[in-house]
C-alpha cells in the first residue's frame, strides 16, 4: 500500500496491521503474527483486551480531553492515587505525559529544578551508563549511551558522563563474586562523581533491566543498592528508567523492588497504556515535590497533551488489569516457563552465549563463539536477518546489533504479552529458533 505516511524507514513496503486478536496482530491478507515483544515491550494485555475497550468508550462518552492548564479529570486523579500507592517508598507524586522520551525529559529537567528550588545552582550534570537507551528527544537521547542513535546528532547533544554497565555475562571476572563485581561496577559512579565534582553533579539515570540496548539485562544483586548509597552520599538523585521494565514486565509493578531499592524518580511508558493509548509517566518523590511546592509552585515544563483523560482511563484501566487479574504472578509463572523453553532450545546452542532476563522480560545475546564470546561481524547484520525471518513465519521479536564499544553480540529481545499461553511460548520459541537457523545459514 503505497502512500503518503513518512514511516520509519523509506525502504520497503510493510503489511498493514488490520485487526488485533489476543497475544496475534492480523495483517490486511490475513496473516497471523504472534507478538512475541509486545511490538517493543508495549502490548502486555495482547491486542484485543476486553476491559481496556470498555474503560476506553466509557471515557470517551464522559470526556475525551481537558486541558492540564484548566482542569485536572477523574481518571488522572485516580490513576495517579493507584501508582502512588504501589510504587516504592518516598514516591508520591505522578506526572502524566505521552511516552516514555517525555518522561525521560520531564525527569531530567524536574531534577535541575529541584536544585535550583534548594538552592544548588551549580547542580547540573547527569551521569548515565554506556548500556542504555532512554529515549530520542534531544534530552534524553544525550543521557542515553546508545551510540548508533547519538552517532549523527552529537553536535546537539549535551554533555553526559557514561559509565560502564551491570553487565555480568562480559564483564564478571572468572574468580570474582557477583557480589564483588557489583561494587567494583556501582563503584565507577563514585569515581565519576568525584571526577565531576559532586558539587556539580544532579542524577544518575539507569535501567534496572536494560532494555533495547542489550536485550533484557539485570543488575546483579546488590548492584543498585551500591548506586543508591553512591547517590545518597554525594546528594545525587536516582532516576529509573523502567520505560520498558516496569509495569509488572519482570514480575513486579516496578522492577527495582525486586532490587530492594527505591529511587528518586520513576519514569514508565509502554506496558503503562499497553499500546491501548499513548502515555507515559514521571513518578516524582515527595521530597522533590515538596520542594517545588516550597519554592516556585511550578515546573516549568508542560505538553498540550499531558495527563489526557482518554490516556489516563487506559492507563489506570491496565493497573487495574494488572493488579485484579492477578496478572504479576501469571508474568513470573510465564516467565520461568519462557524461561525455561529457551534454556532448553538454545542451552547448548553453540552461537547462544547468553540466555537472562526476568519475569517476560527475557534476551539472548548471540555468538561467534562460545568460549571466548566473541561477537559476529556487525557487518553480517544477523539481527537483522533474524528479524526479517521470524517475520516472515509470523513472529515478531526485537533483535539487535550489538552496540556498545563494538563488543556486544547481536541478541534478541523477547517481551510477550502477560497473557501468553503455554502453547504460544512453543510457538514463539520454535519460530525464534527457525530463524536463527536459518539466519545463521545464510
Ligand atoms: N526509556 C527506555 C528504557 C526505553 O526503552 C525507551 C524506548 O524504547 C524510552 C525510554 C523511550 O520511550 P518512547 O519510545 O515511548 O519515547
Amino acid at each position: 500500500m503505497p502512500g503518503h505516511v513518512f514511516g520509519r524507514t523509506t525502504k520497503g513496503v510493510l503489511p498493514v496491521a488490520a485487526r488485533g486478536e489476543g497475544c496475534y496482530i492480523i495483517d490486511s491478507s490475513g496473516k497471523r503474527y504472534l507478538d512475541g515483544s509486545g511490538g517493543a515491550a508495549v502490548s502486555c494485555l495482547g491486542h484485543s483486551d476486553a476491559g481496556l475497550r470498555a474503560a476506553l468508550h466509557a471515557q470517551l462518552d464522559a470526556l475525551a480531553f481537558a486541558h492540564t492548564g484548566f482542569f485536572t479529570s477523574e481518571p488522572a486523579e485516580s490513576l495517579a492515587d493507584a501508582l502512588a500507592a504501589h510504587a516504592p517508598e518516598g514516591i508520591e507524586r505522578v506526572y502524566l505525559v505521552s511516552g516514555g522520551s517525555e518522561a525521560v525529559e520531564a525527569a531530567i529537567k524536574l531534577a535541575r529544578q529541584y536544585f535550583l528550588e534548594i538552592g544548588q545552582p551549580q547542580r547540573h550534570r547527569v551521569i548515565a551508563r554506556r548500556q542504555s537507551y532512554h529515549g530520542n528527544t534531544l534530552g534524553a537521547l544525550a543521557a542515553g549511551g546508545n551510540a548508533w542513535r547519538r552517532a549523527q546528532f552529537a553536535p546537539l547533544l549535551v554533555e553526559t558522563s557514561h559509565i560502564a554497565p551491570c553487565y555480568e555475562y562480559r564483564d564478571r571476572q572468572e574468580d570474582e563474586t557477583q557480589e564483588a563485581y557489583g561494587q567494583r561496577a556501582a563503584d565507577e559512579l563514585e569515581a565519576e562523581i568525584r571526577r565531576l565534582g559532586p558539587e556539580t553533579v544532579m542524577a544518575f539515570i539507569a535501567e534496572p533491566v536494560v532494555g533495547a540496548t542489550a536485550g533484557a539485562v539485570p543488575a546483579v544483586p546488590g548492584y543498585l543498592k551500591r548506586i543508591r548509597q553512591i547517590c545518597d552520599r554525594h546528594g545525587v538523585l536516582l532516576i529509573l528508567d523502567e520505560v520498558m521494565c516496569g509495569m509488572g514486565r519482570t514480575g513486579h509493578l516496578f522492577a527495582c523492588e525486586e532490587d530492594g531499592v527505591a529511587p528518586d524518580m520513576i519514569t514508565i511508558a509502554k506496558g503503562l497504556g499497553a499500546g491501548y493509548q499513548p502515555v507515559g509517566a514521571l513518578l516524582a518523590s515527595g521530597r522533590i515535590y515538596g520542594a517545588i511546592a516550597a519554592g516556585s509552585g511550578f515546573f516549568q515544563h508542560g505538553h498540550t497533551y499531558m495527563g489526557h483523560a482518554m490516556a489516563a482511563a487506559a492507563a489506570g484501566a491496565v493497573l487495574d488489569a494488572i493488579l485484579g487479574r492477578g496478572l504479576l504472578a501469571r508474568v513470573r509463572e510465564q516467565g520461568a516457563k519462557l524461561d525455561a523453553a529457551l534454556r532448553a532450545e538454545f542451552g547448548q546452542h553453540p552461537h547462544v552465549g547468553d540466555i537472562r532476563g526476568r519475569g517476560l522480560f527475557r534476551g539472548i545475546e548471540l555468538v561467534e563463539d562460545r568460549a571466548g564470546k566473541t561477537p559476529f561481524d556487525p557487518a553480517r547484520k544477523l539481527h537483522a536477518q533474524i528479524k526479517k525471518l521470524a517475520f516472515e513465519a509470523g513472529l515478531i521479536c526485537y533483535p539487535m546489533g550489538g552496540t556498545i564499544d563494538g563488543q556486544r553480540g547481536d541478541h534478541i529481545l523477547l517481551a510477550p504479552p502477560f497473557i501468553i499461553e503455554d502453547a504460544q511460548i512453543d510457538e514463539l520459541v520454535g519460530k525464534l529458533s527457525g530463524a536463527i537457523r536459518g539466519a545463521l545459514a545464510a
